[in-house]
């Protein structure tokens, strides 16, 4: 039996729902083994980083942004620190043809990219004990001791810039940004590098797993949905029922065809601020009936079998500012992300399985309110 479902928050500062950091900047690098959201990866694998053409659009070709890591550790000893990485493209239009087919009928990948990275207990990065709680503990423990990392983004940087050689950059795209922002004054023979001028990253925040909650029982399931869609019942009534007047504007205008968006609109309500929701081997929650997930394909280093781990919430498409009113805007359903269920071994990072599902466009999700 999966256990109960997990659920990670944002803990970083979004007014809108009335959240702060609440974290010293340390415990998001490397050595604390973090899940956090936004700002640059931290690398469990410190020396094989992603090639930066691994980490590129299929469709736009730009590089994609780092979106979230889970620090999961697996079960066996070769997985004692594991983590799984999603980065996407931060390109409106991408996400609107995601599914595109080309001429020759074969699929364009999605916008999205899963990375599996993991580490036996004793491995050459990090000591064997737990890591201790303080600003100053083993900074030496970064990515830069074994190769040179992209200062706008945090990936890996293979382009010197051919002037000065001071600073490399993972792409073009990158090291144009930078010299615009500011290394153009800077960069001579002999000069010294005092960047980053600029960085592409979403808001950074930790990402902080708890247990879903219980149902409550004051909130709406689906069986009080019967009621809502009775014609007798007043707004009044249904809002002191825990129904939101946008909830009872959709009920209104007949948008509750779709049993999936119910079932998840009213299991989101639990927690309206979830922004992943974890349950290795466990079931998916479906945004939608209309649109089927995918086969699922083998583990393309085992060949095993793989497995739901967590899908990522459409919430985080608020904290992140990724702009839901914009015609092109990034915009999902959930991203729901598989795994090989043996945390075979590997190198570096390996490539998982993720696929998106869009809410069907009569059922629109429940948005958190903010906070009173
Ligand atoms: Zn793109
Ligand atoms: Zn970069
Ligand atoms: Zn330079
Ligand atoms: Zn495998």
């Amino acid at each position: 039996m999966p256990k109960n479902v997990d659920l990670g928050f944002y803990n970083g500062d979004y007014p809108a729902w009335g959240l702060e950091k609440e974290f010293e900047s340390f415990e998001v690098e490397s050595r604390y083994f973090p899940s956090k959201v936004g700002g640059a990866p931290a690398w469990l694998d410190l020396q094989n980083l992603p090639l930066s053409t691994k980490l590129t659009c299929p469709h736009c070709s730009q590089q994609l942004v780092f979106l979230l890591q889970v620090y999961a550790p697996g079960s066996g000893a070769r997985a004692f620190h594991r983590t799984i990485f999603v980065f996407i493209c931060s390109n409106g239009s991408c996400w609107n043809k995601k599914s595109e087919t080309v001429e020759d009928g074969s699929k364009v990948g999605l916008p999205v990219l899963v990375l599996r990275s993991q580490l036996s207990r004793e491995n050459r990065f990090y000591p064997a004990e737990p890591p201790e709680e303080r600003p100053g503990w083993r900074t030496d423990i970064v990515p830069q001791k074994f190769g040179t990392l992209c200062p706008v983004c945090g990936c890996r940087g293979d382009k010197s810039c051919g002037r000065c050689r001071q600073v490399s950059y993972c792409s073009q795209s990158h090291q144009k940004l930078d010299w615009k922002k500011g290394h153009k004054q800077e960069c001579t023979e002999n000069g010294k590098y005092g960047g980053p001028h600029t960085r592409v990253g979403f808001p950074e925040g930790l990402l902080e797993i708890e247990e879903e909650p219980e149902k409550d029982e004051k909130q709406n399931d689906i069986e009080d949905y019967k009621h809502l869609i009775d014609p007798t019942m007043e707004v009044e009534e249904a809002i002191s029922e825990g129904v939101s007047e946008e909830e009872w504007n959709q009920v209104e205008s007949g948008q509750t065809n779709d049993k999936a968006s119910e079932k998840f609109n009213s299991r989101v309500r639990r927690a309206p601020q979830q922004i992943i929701r974890y349950q290795r081997s466990g079931e998916p929650l479906l945004c939608t009936f209309t649109v089927q997930l995918p086969q699922i394909p083998p583990c393309s280093k085992c060949g095993g079998q793989r497995s739901f781990e967590f899908q990522v919430m459409p919430q985080i498409l608020c904290v992140l500012g990724l702009g839901l009113e914009l015609q092109e805007a990034v915009d999902w359903g959930s991203i729901y992300i598989y795994t090989c269920n043996k945390d075979c071994d590997i190198e570096g990072y390996v490539e998982e399985f993720a696929a998106v599902l869009d809410f069907d466009k009569t059922n629109l999700p429940v948005m958190p309110q903010p906070e009173a």
